[in-house]
């Protein structure tokens, strides 16, 4: 039994680096209302305030409420549809078109990272991918030999035999490493956003939540906690903590919990001795879990759906540990420091979205791989709203798809995630 009053409930990402921003009343009126202060928001605030834009974010808590300052900050590509899928359902060309844009999306985060002083522990570390069973391994390697053309990721087999050089674990039936692979810590990406938006002029208020928008004579009227501001142009950037704010959203992205912990100080040799090359790891189960040294090199860091929508961290510690020490045994009697969770927005495509509707822009649905995908689309949907053709993506126009009867409350979710656990036990 783990004593949880000895852990810390807040991301270990977030010791000491919550910011408090001035607190200015509101404009009255600005060009552009952003909801939401996570990396779409601030991204796409970047871009509207430096095309001239009087831009104003609004965030309902402190700066790393949402997931931006909780994540676990892996960096892979990151699209969920396979190119075969996308292709049968828009076309080879646009289906090109549409993985080139999630490759995009990374090269942004490390040109940022590398050549424009975004300070985010960039790491290029690589990723290697756990195979639950020996089918998984072959798939897996079937996938690296016949990736489609032009779309092609730097990939290496690891068979069994050879695993140890990547984790200290006989866990896994082999792997692959995708050496493209990279890691930041998400809070300094933030601040590093955050900084950004402001320097271009925007003004971020945070506590300070957006109730409700209506039209008003072509213009908009936000009502907010801190009152009521006219804008031009609106962008929802709520992603999975979107809520009642608009009801045509709500039906449209799943809430889905995340849930991480952080072991205590262990050191770099231990941790070395258990990730040799300091890679973010992940595996081929459907119900995933993902964990990578800290930045600094000194802890474990470890994720995954330890339960669907359960609001207290410490709850899920014990199952978390426990997954955590099924692959890595020697961290039986490690103390864990911190708990956190956090609200990811899945797609009933799994795609992300962007566009807007009845004049009111919105960009999300991640699917819990936002890390490269927000800044990116963050950008590109603020340069829409700035009227700059370099706006445009190639999931422009794509429909958002909803289901009957869904309302933003996802009663579907504990049978899927049943069935996909079965399968994940099966070895299927
Ligand atoms: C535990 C966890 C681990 C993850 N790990 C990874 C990873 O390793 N790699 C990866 O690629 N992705 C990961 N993700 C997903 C990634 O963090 C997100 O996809 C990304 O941060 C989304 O950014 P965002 O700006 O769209 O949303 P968020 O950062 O969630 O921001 C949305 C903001 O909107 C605010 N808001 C909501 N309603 C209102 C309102 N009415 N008024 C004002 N503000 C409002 C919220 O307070 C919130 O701060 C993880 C997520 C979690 C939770």
């Amino acid at each position: 039994m783990i004593p949880s009053s000895a852990i810390t409930a807040a991301p270990f990402w977030q010791e000491g680096s919550v910011p408090t921003l001035p607190c200015h009343p509101l404009p009255a009126a600005v060009d552009v209302l952003i909801v939401g202060g996570g990396y779409t928001g601030l991204s796409a605030a970047r871009e509207t305030a430096a095309a001239g834009l009087s831009t104003l974010v609004l965030e309902a808590g402190h700066i790393g409420t949402g997931c931006s300052g909780r994540n676990g900050g892996q960096v892979a590509y990151s699209l969920k549809p396979s190119f075969a899928r996308l292709s049968v359902l828009h076309g080879r060309e646009r289906a090109h078109a549409i993985c080139r844009e999630a490759f995009e999306a990374t090269a942004y985060l490390r040109s940022l990272a590398t050549r424009q002083g975004v300070d985010c522990d960039w790491q290029e570390c690589g990723g290697f991918y756990g195979a639950h069973t020996r089918r998984h391994f072959e798939r897996m390697v079937q996938e690296a030999e016949h990736q489609p053309k032009g779309l092609e990721q730097r990939i290496s087999v690891v068979p069994k035999a050879s695993q140890r050089d990547e984790i200290a674990t006989d866990y896994y039936h082999g792997g692959c490493i995708y050496h493209d692979d990279t890691s930041v810590d998400p809070m300094k990406l933030l601040l590093a956003l955050l900084r950004r938006a402001m320097d271009s002029g925007a003004i971020i208020s945070d506590r300070c939540s957006a109730g409700s928008i209506r039209t008003a004579g072509g213009d908009f009227e936000v009502l907010t906690s801190k009152g009521i501001v006219k804008a031009r142009k609106v962008l929802i950037a709520t992603n999975g903590y979107s809520g009642p704010l608009s009801p045509w959203i709500a039906r449209r992205v799943i809430p889905i919990g995340s849930y991480q912990i952080c072991t205590e100080r262990i050191g770099t040799e231990q941790v070395r001795a258990l990730i040799p090359n300091g890679r973010n790891i992940s595996d081929s189960r459907r119900v995933v879990v993902y964990y990578r040294p800290s930045a600094d090199g000194e802890r474990i860091v470890f994720g995954g759906r330890a339960a669907l929508s359960e609001p207290d961290p410490l709850t899920c510690v014990a199952r978390l540990k426990t997954m955590m020490t099924r692959i890595f045994p020697q961290l039986r009697t490690v103390r864990i420091d911190h708990a956190w969770a956090g609200w990811v927005a899945y797609t009933f495509d799994t795609m992300p979205h962007l566009g807007e509707r009845e004049g009111i822009h919105y960009c999300m649905g991640y699917c819990g791989q936002g890390v490269p995908l927000a800044p990116y689309f963050g950008m590109k949907i603020g340069q829409q709203m700035a009227g700059l053709a370099e706006g445009r993506t190639a999931l422009d126009g794509l429909p958002f798809p909803t289901r009957p009867y869904y309302r933003g409350k996802p009663w579907f979710l504990a049978p899927s995630v049943w069935a996909y656990r079965t399968l994940d036990q099966m070895g299927l």
